[in-house]
C-alpha cells in the first residue's frame, strides 16, 4: 500500500448502507405495500407514513439502548395498528416476518450511488467496508440483492456483531477486522448523526457527514464533524485529498 504521509490520507473508508448508498425509505414502501395486501389492509400509504414514523422511533431507542432489537419486531407494529386506530388479527411477529422476508428482497440504490462505488473501488489502496444497523435477515439479504457486495472489502451489519452504532464496541469489532491501529487512517461516512457521526465520535474516528439532498440535519454542533458531502462527487474529492 502506498500514500503520501505528508498529505490527510484516509484508506478505510466506513461507508453507511440507508440513505447513504441505499435508498431505504423506498425499499420500505414497497415491502410495507407487499405486507398490508397480504394482510388484506387498504389505504397502505397513510398508514405507511405511520410505520416510518414508529420504526424510526424504535431504532433511536435501540440507538439509546432503551429498546432491545427483539423487542422492536413487535413494537413498531403494535405502535403503527394503535396510531392507526386499525385490529389486525395476526400476530405482530408475523407481520414482522412476512415484511422482513419482503424487504430481504430490496436493495435499491441511490441515484449515482452504484457508479460511487465503482469509482471508490478504482480509488488505489483502499479498503471498503460497508457499515450497517439492521437486522440480518433484511441487512445481508437487500445486500445480495443488490450487489453490493462486490464492491466492499467487508461487510459490519449491527446484528451480526451483536453491537449498534454509535456503540463504540460496534467499531471496535470494525477495527479489530482490518487490524490497523491507526484511526486516522478511517473515514466514517454516513447520513446519520446519532449513529454514524455519534459512533465515529464515540470510537476517535474522522467522519464525514453526507446529506445527499444538501440538507444537513440540525444538532450536529454538539459533535466533532470533519467533513460535509452533498454529493458522491464531494465525498470523492475528500479521499482523493
Ligand atoms: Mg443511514
Amino acid at each position: 500500500m502506498c500514500y503520501n504521509q505528508h498529505m490527510e490520507s484516509y484508506i478505510h473508508i466506513l461507508l453507511d448502507l440507508d440513505d447513504t448508498v441505499f435508498d431505504f425509505p423506498q425499499s420500505e414502501k414497497i415491502a410495507f405495500g407487499k405486507t398490508m395486501e397480504k394482510l388484506g389492509i387498504d389505504n397502505v400509504d397513510s398508514i405507511c407514513k405511520i410505520y416510518t414514523e414508529e420504526n424510526i422511533k424504535c431504532w433511536k431507542q435501540i440507538e439509546q439502548k432503551t429498546l432491545a432489537r427483539e423487542d422492536m419486531f413487535w413494537k413498531r407494529w403494535a405502535n403503527t395498528f394503535e396510531v392507526a386506530n386499525i385490529k389486525v388479527d395476526t400476530p405482530f411477529l408475523e407481520i414482522n416476518s412476512i415484511y422482513m422476508t419482503e424487504l430481504s428482497k430490496l436493495g435499491i440504490y441511490l441515484p449515482g450511488a452504484e457508479d460511487f462505488l465503482k469509482e471508490l473501488r478504482a480509488l488505489p489502496g483502499h479498503t471498503i467496508s460497508l457499515i450497517t444497523n439492521g437486522t440480518s435477515q433484511s441487512a445481508n439479504g437487500r445486500i445480495k440483492a443488490s450487489g453490493i457486495d462486490r464492491y466492499a472489502d467487508y461487510i459490519f451489519v449491527s446484528h451480526d456483531i451483536g453491537y449498534d452504532k454509535p456503540d463504540v464496541r460496534y467499531f471496535e469489532c470494525v477495527l479489530n477486522t482490518i487490524k490497523d491501529p491507526d484511526k486516522e487512517h478511517y473515514l466514517v461516512v454516513g447520513d446519520s448523526l446519532t449513529s454514524d457521526m455519534k459512533g465515529a465520535n464515540n470510537a476517535g474516528l474522522p467522519c464525514c457527514l453526507f446529506a445527499k439532498d444538501g440538507k444537513f440535519p440540525e444538532g450536529a454542533e454538539i459533535l466533532r464533524i470533519d467533513h460535509r458531502a452533498s454529493s458522491y462527487a464531494e465525498i470523492l474529492n475528500i479521499l482523493k485529498g
